[in-house]
């Protein structure tokens, strides 16, 4: 077994291109790519994997990305279906669809505050959750959930990012990491035993999570937040909906 690729989106959210070099094609109607290292995050956590481009510059060759995943450890690229793949050994500049990663961390980073503010207000569990640039949802074990706490909800928020927290990577052994009293809500205990490490996403001041996502250095990025619905999924189980109010730049 050869090493893994280096795997920047977890150590640089910022890292938006970088060269590499291929190491594996699966040839098929849209090729699987594989790099010795990448900025590309995989998916996961609730937060959907890159898009972007890989570029050959001998010869100005470029491939869509159109997904990337984690499989057996390495991050691999899907093409988008387009005449002859790249060969292994071709050097290759691998560029983020930027404007939409910086969206998802934004947006991620938002999901987080979010859980920050109901569990520090209201003591209730996240359970899951989703996002799209832009917009997302969380999950919550929330009974007493109501529009008046939503609206209240919705402000705190608000009021958090507009602190400009800053937001920390953390990586930790799982000894470590399960001794925090905060990381068990997020079910850090649902996470496999071989898992040696756990890496953690900190806003400063309001929320700790053990999470695999990319997140902005500062909740001032993210701007300012809209609940833009919610939902009972039973008795205890409910559902927030929120969006960016601040536009997604270009580019
Ligand atoms: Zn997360």
């Amino acid at each position: 077994m050869t090493p893994t690729g280096e795997q920047l989106a977890y150590t640089d959210a910022y890292a938006r291109s970088v060269e590499a070099t291929v190491r594996h094609v699966e040839t098929g109607g849209s090729a699987i790519v594989v790099l010795d290292r990448t900025v590309f995050y995989p998916g996961g956590g609730g937060q959907p994997s890159d898009r972007g481009l890989l570029l050959r510059a001998t010869d100005g060759r470029s491939w869509t990305v159109r997904g990337a995943r984690k499989a057996g450890g390495e991050i691999t690229h899907e093409l988008e279906p387009d005449g002859d793949p790249p060969v292994v050994g071709d050097r290759l500049q691998v560029d983020l669809d930027w404007a939409r990663r910086f969206a998802l961390m934004r947006t991620h980073t938002a999901l987080h505050a979010l859980c920050g503010v109901v569990w520090r207000d209201h003591g209730a569990q996240v359970t899951g959750g989703n996002m799209e640039p832009g917009s997302g949802r969380m999950d919550f074990e929330f009974e007493s959930m109501s529009g008046d706490l939503v609206d209240s909800i919705e402000e705190a928020v608000n009021v958090e990012l507009g602190k400009e927290r800053d937001v920390r990577v953390n990586v930790l052994p799982r000894a470590e990491a399960f001794a925090i009293p905060d990381l068990i809500r997020t079910k850090i205990n649902l996470l496999p035993e071989g898992i040696e490490e756990i890496r953690t996403i900190e806003i400063v001041g309001l929320d700790l999570q053990a999470d695999g996502g990319t997140h902005v250095a500062n909740t001032r990025e993210v701007g300012r937040i809209r609940v833009t619905g919610y939902e009972s999924k039973g008795r205890i189980n409910k559902r927030i909906r929120i969006e960016l109010v601040d536009p997604i730049p270009d580019g």
